[in-house]
């Protein structure tokens, strides 16, 4: 793998997946014996990962399991919640603590942390020091939606590894410059993302969507370029990832050969999840064994189409799924295996964008 490409595997369960990332990308080529090595999920909230708002234990399972492997044996999680949120009760809740006693891993509440100071042009920026001084950063965010920013991924996720004066400060100045600097101040060296059932559209969880995914990226800008696009959100809808882009944290661009997919998705039937507002979008939708990930698409391509009061343009049911194959039909189909229908948007599985682009088409 090339330092400007990211690795996607599909599937469900994500300690063998964070593995497979971790192996086919070689990082243990990047180590060296005595290494600290940080590790930061996403615990903005005490809730565990099946709400869509924080990085399964199970992920970080399977990275510490090959650091293990290769001798690295000095790891700790480093997390700090969300203002208002306790750390340790993430720490438990989220399975953290159990994760650490199990390994041996340092557990660290950032907010309980000494701090350091970077600038970035002529912007301080305030971090806490474990993360700044970790020898490799990973950094393990979640695919999900935000309220405020749209996307919560790559760069977002590091908001964690600053203190709780310094996220207000972030607030007040409207988040996307703050976090497009955070991104050069404290680049994590690798980027392992959980896109298992990320949140359709609260940072807080709630609303899980089933992507059935994990992805590794050493440019978290280039990850958060293509995160966008698997929710079915432009660029400009992000600000904070051009921003980083201009300090030159990393690159958006995505070629051909960008991403790399080391397995295709998995089949079998899905059942939308009981959520009243997956199961609205859900009624515009004829799932016949539908792989997650596929599903997964769609339902964020509706729900921004929702966003922007576009919903109403659908005509008929949107089809999907893998009993489509060989069927010809009318009307809009989802996915390689709707070739068959007199619109179809390829892909196996397709991004969010790619639906959004052809639901959305003036006909
Ligand atoms: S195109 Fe078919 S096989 Fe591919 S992800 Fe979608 S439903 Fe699954």
């Amino acid at each position: 793998m090339r330092k400007d490409q990211i690795l996607v595997t599909y599937g469900s369960d994500l300690k063998r997946m964070a593995g497979e990332l971790m192996a086919a990308a070689d990082v243990q080529a990047q180590l060296k014996s005595g290494m600290r090595i940080a590790l930061k999920p996403n615990l903005v909230v005490a809730k565990p990962s099946s709400t869509g708002a924080t990085t399964s234990p199970e992920l970080a399972a399977g990275i510490v399991e090959y650091l293990l492997e290769y001798g690295f044996k000095d790891i700790d999680i480093i997390e700090g919640s969300w203002v208002g949120d306790d750390t340790g009760r993430a720490f438990e809740v989220c399975g953290y603590r159990a994760l650490a006693k199990r390994y041996g891993l340092g557990l660290y509440d950032l907010k309980r942390d000494a701090t350091v100071t970077r600038k970035v042009g002529g912007e301080t920026l305030t971090l806490c020091r474990r993360a700044a001084e970790a020898d490799f950063l990973i950094n393990m965010p979640v695919l999900k939606a935000h309220c405020q920013t749209a996307l919560t991924c790559a760069l977002k996720n590091m908001k964690g590894c600053i203190p709780d004066r310094e996220k207000r400060r972030f607030h007040q100045a409207g988040l996307h410059g703050p976090i497009g600097a955070l991104a050069k101040a404290l680049p994590p060296q690798l980027t392992v993302v959980d896109g298992l059932c990320g949140d359709l559209t609260f940072e807080e969880g709630g609303t899980p969507v089933q992507m059935n995914r994990a992805m590794l990226a050493w440019d978290p800008v280039k990850m958060d370029a293509y995160a966008a696009e698997l929710i079915g959100l432009e660029l400009s809808e992000v600000p904070y990832i051009g921003i980083a882009e201009r300090l030159g944290a990393g690159s958006t661009q995505i070629g051909g050969d960008t991403v790399i997919e080391l397995n295709r998705a998995e089949g079998g039937a899905i059942t939308p999840q009981a959520t009243r507002r997956v199961a609205h979008l859900a009624a515009h939708v004829e799932a016949f064994q539908a792989c997650s990930a596929c599903y997964g698409s769609l339902i964020h391509a509706l729900q921004r189409m929702d966003e922007a009061g576009q919903l109403g343009r659908l005509k008929g049911k949107v089809h999907i799924g893998q009993g489509n194959r060989g069927k010809a039909g009318a009307g809009i189909g989802i996915g390689a295996c709707c070739k068959g229908y007199e619109r179809c948007v390829m892909g196996c599985p397709p991004s969010a964008r790619e639906i959004l682009a052809e639901l959305t088409k003036e006909r």
